[in-house]
């Protein structure tokens, strides 16, 4: 029988209301989950919840919250043949695309999920997600980071939260679903990557300082600039359609082109989650490429963030971190 560990790092799925909302409640998730009658059912892999300390709500969660899951997935690593970590839906694709980079050489599958409506509340998606997650861990080769979450099962650092009212709140809009779950599970092995070779490698996160700007009509150059300035190593521009910005007055550009030749990394990515972004397709893209700027082409704004800090935290220098942005490490681009 095939073994699982499950890391309860906290999110809706344990919280209960409390004074300001609903809060992460110590305890909560393992008296719920451990006695439901399915527990021990003959269906569900042999498993080990360890629940952290503190649990968060993910909006709370920081690099160092990464580095702890990292850690106990490879303090666990030979002991388990798969990982769930159960987490918030908030920070979930920042966490699943930062492991994803973290864990270079992952043979088995890490499946992350939680819940949108608590397990206290008798209509809790979360049983499900946690049922369905552990099956996926224990008894399936994906040997990769994954986000599975109402029936959908998504390259994690292709994953992006779009709903926080539905129960299927993820998507991967520049990447098929790797798999589905309804009344039988369907895995598309032609889809999950192939299983590397070499030991687990974990790189720990979060030496870094890089940041996210949304473009929006009438911002001031000046904005732009403060959040350049020193120590900011890396920026995400999040500009328009294919990588649009307000370029007429050449103020952006020149602010982009100053900070580039400080060594800062600006990677340009769209505000549309779904197609690439094409430096060059427009006058008002390709200003931003002669500044300096690289496209981030069609990431998820949590993929390029996550992985401008992995590559920064390598110690690369800053044209192989833009060279390296632009090449498929974990399979986050196409
Ligand atoms: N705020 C919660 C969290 O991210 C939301 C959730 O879990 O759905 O922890």
């Amino acid at each position: 029988m095939s073994r699982v560990f499950v890391a309860y790092t906290g999110g809706t799925i344990g919280m209960v209301p409390g004074a300001g909302g609903f809060v992460p409640k110590p305890g909560e998730f393992l008296d719920i989950f451990n006695h439901l009658d399915f527990v021990g059912a003959p269906e569900l892999p042999d498993f080990v919840i360890e629940e952290f300390d503190p649990i968060l709500d993910s909006a709370n969660m920081r690099p160092t919250d990464w580095n702890r899951i990292a850690s106990i997935i490879e303090e666990k690593y030979t002991e388990f043949d798969g990982f769930v970590v159960l987490h918030g839906t908030d920070t979930m694709a920042y966490t699943a695309s930062a492991l994803s980079f973290m864990l270079e050489g992952l043979r088995k599958p890490v499946i992350l999920t939680g819940s949108q409506i608590p397990l206290c509340r008798i209509r809790s998606d979360g049983y499900r997600n946690v049922v369905e997650a552990m099956t996926l861990a224990g008894d399936y080769s994906i040997p990769e980071v994954c986000i599975h979450f109402g029936g959908r099962l998504l390259r994690g650092n292709r994953a992006t939260k779009v709903s926080s009212a539905a129960l299927k709140a993820f998507d991967s809009p520049n990447f098929p679903f790797l798999g589905r779950v309804a009344t039988g599970f369907k895995v598309r092995d032609d889809l999950v990557r192939r299983s590397p070779h070499g030991a687990l490698k974990v790189h720990s996160l979060g030496r870094s300082r890089v940041g996210a700007l949304r473009i929006f009509p009438g911002m001031e150059a000046e904005i732009l600039e403060n959040i350049l300035r020193p120590p900011l190593q890396g920026l995400v521009l999040e500009c328009y359609g294919v990588g649009n910005a307000p370029v007429q007055d050449g103020k952006i550009p020149a602010v982009i082109e100053s900070a580039c030749r400080r060594g800062v990394v600006v990677a340009i990515a769209s505000q549309c989650s779904d197609g690439t972004v094409d430096l060059g397709g427009y006058a008002t893209s390709s200003a931003l490429a002669q500044a300096g700027a690289i496209s981030g082409l069609d990431m998820t704004v949590e993929a390029l963030m996550t992985k401008m800090m992995y590559l920064i935290e390598l110690g690369l220098p800053t044209d192989q971190v833009k060279y390296r942005l632009g090449v498929s490490l974990r399979g986050e681009l196409s």
